[in-house]
């Protein structure tokens, strides 16, 4: 529609890749005679100048489950990252890949096998180190974090956090209106029960659990699991506001590389317990081949602006968003 509003002659009704691709090379015969000489090409990647000390390292971590026994599992192998402060980061990889594993490492919840983590610079594995005060920086909300709602009212759920952090009551109250507010939550809700509410709404009340705890680092592991598009894209708008208001660390565990790609600005994609793919979201998907043996799927733009770019259409292969795509289908037919 994008296209067709900037004048592009399409037919109506285009459903899938191969018809936009069919479409696109039928309207622009102007280009016949570029096309043979065209080469598609990705445009080289300007790497972003890394701050030098990360919030999070992890080194050579190891994670295995039941040790010893018949049911031992390598669930993370040799995991070595730096996160820095103020990323937005996605986690991307199948069921089973170890997304879970990891991110629990983060906040000192599960204890590496072997290796070491930093935070700020400090080894959370030392025997002085305060992990409670790990968990306070680093927050955590888990799958359907709804079900970790359990006050009777939305109010009180939320203001558990920062009571359990040792703040007196009326400190907790305003970390829990300011988390409420920011997660939308209309007021006249406060003090409702949280299990009144909808799948969507439960799930920002969780949310702002755990902001109200003021972490420096958010972790979100699926928070978009089982709901409807609207409430899912709702949660990820909330969560990209909050990255870019509040400036906080933000890593997004997903399947979704839609999701993904049109929110992160860096994406960690596990395989098998491994960093297989560590980039920015166009870097990560010119491997979409490499991504697809390992059953993950490229957004759908990779496939279309790969697919135009091979009819000799010179597209932008670094193009991971619909609007991002629209650009440079435009550019291309100037
Ligand atoms: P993901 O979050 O990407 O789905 P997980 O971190 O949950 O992956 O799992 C990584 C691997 O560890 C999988 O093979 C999984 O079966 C195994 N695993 C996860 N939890 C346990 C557990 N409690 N005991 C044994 N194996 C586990």
């Amino acid at each position: 529609h994008g296209l067709k509003q900037r004048g592009l002659d399409i037919k109506e009704g285009i459903l899938t890749t191969n018809e936009l691709i069919e479409a696109l090379e039928k309207a622009g015969d102007w280009w016949q005679n570029q096309k043979k000489t065209y080469v598609g090409h990705a445009e080289t990647v300007v790497k972003k100048e890394k701050k030098e000390n990360p919030i999070l390292k992890l080194e050579h971590i190891e994670y295995v489950y039941s040790s010893g026994t018949a049911y031992e599992k390598r669930a993370l192998k040799d995991i070595n990252l730096d996160i820095y402060e103020g990323e937005f980061v996605g986690v991307i990889g199948h069921t089973g890949s170890g997304k879970s594993t990891m991110i629990q490492h983060l906040n000192g919840l599960m204890k590496a096998t072997s290796g070491a983590l930093y935070y700020n610079g400090e080894n959370i594995y030392d025997e002085k180190y305060n992990l409670r005060q790990l968990r306070n920086n680093v927050g955590l909300v888990f799958q359907y974090p709804e079900h970790q709602l359990f006050e009777t009212t939305i109010f009180d759920d939320v203001c558990f956090g920062p009571m359990n952090q040792g703040l007196d009551k009326n400190k907790a109250g305003l970390r829990a209106f300011e988390a409420l507010r920011s997660v939308g939550m209309p007021e006249d809700l406060y003090y409702q029960s949280p299990f009144d509410l909808s799948g969507g709404q439960k799930r920002r009340v969780a949310i702002a659990g755990v902001l109200a705890m003021k972490p420096e680092v958010l972790i979100l592991d699926e928070p978009t699991a089982g709901l409807d598009p609207k409430g899912r894209d709702e949660i990820l708008d909330l969560i990209a506001k909050m990255h870019k208001e509040r400036k906080i660390t933000v890593i997004l565990v997903s399947h979704s590389m839609e999701d993904v790609a049109k929110y992160v600005e860096r994406i960690i994609v596990m395989n098998d317990g491994s960093v297989m793919f560590d980039g920015t979201p166009g870097e990560v998907f010119l491997h979409y081949k490499e991504l697809e043996q390992v059953g993950l799927a490229a957004p759908q733009v990779t496939y279309l602006m790969h697919g135009l770019s091979e009819k000799g259409i010179p597209v932008d292969l670094n193009a991971t968003t619909v609007e991002e795509a629209k650009n440079s289908i435009l550019k291309a037919f100037k």
